[in-house]
């Protein structure tokens, strides 16, 4: 599950338009034109080698590179163990990232009783080293004395932006807990 390279036809057509006139490129290297909707998640596939991925795409001044390349962010695989009670709750998650010019992106991680309220919050800076950079395990390690008392379902969720604050991706997932 590779992230695609979002390219648009005209660096500054996003400011216009509500759909993208792109080019979505494969990490095995075919590309072809797709109309993208702007701040929307849209499933991408490859009709050759049959990457596949639901892509969000954000074009903005920060994230549309010269070259017209959009920088984009996926986080997936986010699993932990079973409630431990006396043992950090430790979320594991994947992040990969293309054309994020090399500038950090910052990783926001929230913790909220289902419907309720936050009840831990924190954030991680993540370095991209290449075109494309994969963090294949990003953690925290959170004291269970964080959660609140009683048996509950909580939500845990992931969000990554650039440095200007521009949403790349964001999941979440549930899980119970009994502190
Ligand atoms: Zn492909």
């Amino acid at each position: 599950m590779d992230l695609f390279s979002v390219v648009l036809s005209s660096a500054a057509s996003w400011a216009t338009k509500r759909v993208l006139d792109a080019a979505a490129e494969c990490v095995c290297g075919t590309s072809r034109g797709n109309s993208i909707p702007n701040q929307a998640v849209t499933q991408l596939t490859c009709p050759q080698c049959r990457n596949g991925i639901s892509q969000f795409t954000n074009a903005t001044n920060h994230t549309v590179n010269r070259n017209g390349s959009v920088a984009a962010a996926h986080i997936s695989h986010a699993n932990w163990e079973r409630w431990g009670g006396l043992w950090n709750f430790k979320p594991h998650f994947r992040v990969d990232a293309v054309n994020s010019k090399y500038e950090d992106l910052v990783l926001l991680i929230s913790l909220s009783r289902f419907g309720g309220e936050q009840f831990f919050k924190d954030q991680m800076i993540l370095k991209p080293k290449w075109e494309r950079t994969s963090w294949s395990d990003c953690s925290w390690s959170i004291d269970p004395c964080k959660f609140p008392k009683g048996k509950n379902t909580f939500a845990m969720d992931l969000v990554v932006m650039n440095m200007w604050g521009d949403k790349l991706n964001s999941v979440r997932q549930l899980g119970e807990y009994d502190s």
